[in-house]
């Protein structure tokens, strides 16, 4: 009797439902809690909640949070009814959710536990199948995606996220606000960010000021269809990209040419110059200054790639402009062909670029996200196909709400 009382206690159980009887099973180390119903109970459709002829029950199980180590499992007869609209159902129990074999208070445990380690370690430390394990995760994203409601979307950023090293790429949208990841749309198309832009209402769409990305067609013809109101600001960092790209390219070719000569020089220095020099040891400090303060062509295209970056602190746009075009000027007569062409590159996308001074928002604001996506695909070896790897971005990453409704 008084075990029973301790179940009803903290199961959190209340009427019509009460504990009929705890077993424990010493050889399965297993505690059972049978459920019951008192008294007679309308059984109402789970769906539409109108009351249901009867039909008949059924039983069924779920699993708890253990008893002192021992595997805990609620059984119980839940009744099932037919609904005119919804025809055969069963009805809902207070302890856990439609169609989960696990109670409310272990899922949120799992949840808990997943929060903070791999789906392979939670699945071992539960004793649950990676599946089941995986269930729990999916149903969490599915209830706090129901949950949420979109607010304060002015600053978005658009970035892609490859699954695996160099294909399945992802279209990751983030409210660069809350750091939240809002959208994780498959392949980087015009689609997968349309079907993000489709999902807002009107209102929503409307909020948008702001969208950071990469000079990435596929993004700009979505964001120019669907939020045609909302400023485009290219990623700086994408931007500075490209003539780091080119500072590479002259590097390699000039390195051949040097070393036809017996000049090796530039031997080994690739991330010397995509190094930031404060950030250089001391010894190494002053070999690159000898470098870059040499004739070198890479010198000078590193110099032009340096000067770049004073674009960005500028506050007014003609100052800007007039930076942009002496910059301009200089990386054209350099005689550089790469430098030359990711310049052009640049210039051809300066409208966009300088919307920055308006909106200085770029897709790293949101660093922490990047680093749980690396995370992720880290202890991503059980996944078998992107759409895993949708849910655990968004579970991780969506801020959304992800524990089953508390028992009563
Ligand atoms: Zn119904």
């Amino acid at each position: 009797m008084h075990d029973k009382e301790l179940y009803q206690q903290i199961l959190g159980i209340g009427k019509p439902w009460f504990v009929e009887a705890v077993e424990l099973d010493k050889d399965r180390e297993e505690i059972q809690i049978k459920v019951g119903l008192k008294g007679s109970v309308v059984p109402c459709c789970p769906v539409c909640e109108k009351a249901m002829s009867g039909y008949d029950s059924r039983k069924r199980s779920w699993r708890h949070l253990d008893t002192c180590q021992y595997t805990t499992i609620i059984t119980a007869d839940v009744p099932r009814g037919t609904c005119q609209e919804h025809g055969v159902r069963q009805i809902g129990v207070p302890w856990a959710e439609r169609g989960s074999q696990f109670t409310a208070l272990f899922e949120r445990l799992a949840i808990d536990w997943l929060t903070e380690a791999s789906q392979t370690a939670v699945a071992r430390r539960l004793d649950l199948s990676w599946r089941e394990v995986h269930g729990i995760m999916k149903r969490a994203v599915a209830r706090g995606l129901l949950r949420r409601d979109f607010h304060d979307l002015e600053l978005i950023g658009v970035d892609e996220k490859a699954f695996k090293k160099g294909h399945n790429y992802f279209t990751l949208v983030t409210n660069l606000k809350e750091g939240a990841v809002l959208h994780v749309g498959e392949e980087r198309t015009t689609k997968a960010l349309e079907d993000f832009y489709d999902a807002l209402s009107d209102e929503e769409r409307g909020e948008i000021r702001a969208v950071a990305m990469d000079m990435w067609p596929a993004y700009i013809t979505a964001t120019e269809n669907k939020v045609p109101d909302a400023k485009i600001v290219f990623d700086k960092f994408h931007v500075v990209k490209h003539v780091v790209d080119a500072v590479d390219k002259v590097r390699r070719k000039e390195n051949k040419a040097l070393r036809k000569q017996g000049d090796d020089r530039l031997v080994g220095t690739k991330y010397d110059w995509l190094t930031n020099p404060e950030r250089m040891k001391n010894q190494q400090k002053r070999e690159f200054r000898a470098l870059r303060d040499s004739s070198l062509k890479t010198a000078r295209a590193w110099a032009i790639k340096e000067t770049l970056g004073d674009l960005w602190t500028y506050s007014y746009g003609a100052a800007a402009r007039s930076f942009f075009s002496r910059w301009y000027g200089w990386a054209r007569r350099s005689r550089l062909e790469p430098v030359k062409k990711a310049a052009k590159t640049v210039k051809n996308h300066l409208n966009n670029i300088l919307t920055y001074l308006k909106f200085p928002i770029t897709n790293a604001m949101s660093e922490g996200i990047n680093s749980k996506v690396q995370w992720i695909k880290y202890t991503a070896r059980g996944f078998r196909n992107p759409e895993n790897f949708k849910t655990a971005i968004l579970f991780h990453c969506g801020k959304l709400q992800l524990y089953p409704h508390q028992m009563s």
